[in-house]
């Protein structure tokens, strides 16, 4: 809330992350009342910001699959493009044209947490200190010379990987490949909702 507009509420992915986990939902309600209003968050407030647990109001709603998280995400970003929100860019100085957060947790969430180029000589076991494995993600085609921010054309990759995308002797053909995989890992996600 204070990274983006204490006014403005929470973002729209944790407020559907606490409005359909129970376990979130506690977590934020605990977070706001240590937060805001000395340990216990007014009743009211929650009532007015569709966080009070009710079981009438709220249903147990049940968590989405990875693939059908992984499918609305690419879906945000398609209605993104359509709306040409990916064509802005980020300030008026410097051109750089906006990377959608939900791409970036796409690709992750596809990734399972392992490097996605399929000659990958090995990531690095640490992890950082929130826990999240070691993992860049990348738009296949770069994204400051406006290459698709979308899943399908995106790829996590260890450090080592994108060293060498970025800056090894076989980046092209490396690059090529990578293509392919990230657009062969994007269909069989989307065909596992299909055939659910
Ligand atoms: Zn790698």
């Amino acid at each position: 809330m204070e990274a983006h507009n204490p006014h403005g509420g929470l973002t729209t992915w944790a407020y559907e992350l606490a409005a359909s986990s129970e376990t979130a939902r506690a977590a934020v309600i605990d977070e706001i009342g240590n937060r805001f209003f000395d340990g216990t968050c007014p009743e009211s407030l929650l009532k007015d910001v569709g966080l009070l647990p009710s079981r009438s109001a709220c249903p147990p709603v049940q968590p989405p699959s990875l693939a059908e998280e992984y499918l609305r995400l690419c879906r945000k970003v398609e209605a993104a493009e359509a709306h040409g929100d990916h064509d802005r860019t980020t300030t008026d100085i410097r051109t750089q044209p906006v990377r959608s957060d939900d791409s970036r947790r796409a690709v992750l969430l596809r990734s399972n947490g392992r490097c996605e180029n399929p000659l990958c000589a090995g990531q690095p076991d640490d992890v950082t200190d929130s826990g999240a494995p070691i993992l860049e993600v990348d738009h296949v085609d770069d994204r400051a010379a406006w290459g698709r921010d979308h899943p399908e054309q995106m790829i996590a990759l260890c450090p080592n990987c994108h060293a060498t995308k970025t800056r090894g002797r076989t980046r092209e053909t490396l690059r090529n490949l990578l293509r392919h995989e990230a657009q062969s890992r994007h269909r069989t996600w989307i065909a596992q909702v299909a055939s659910t």
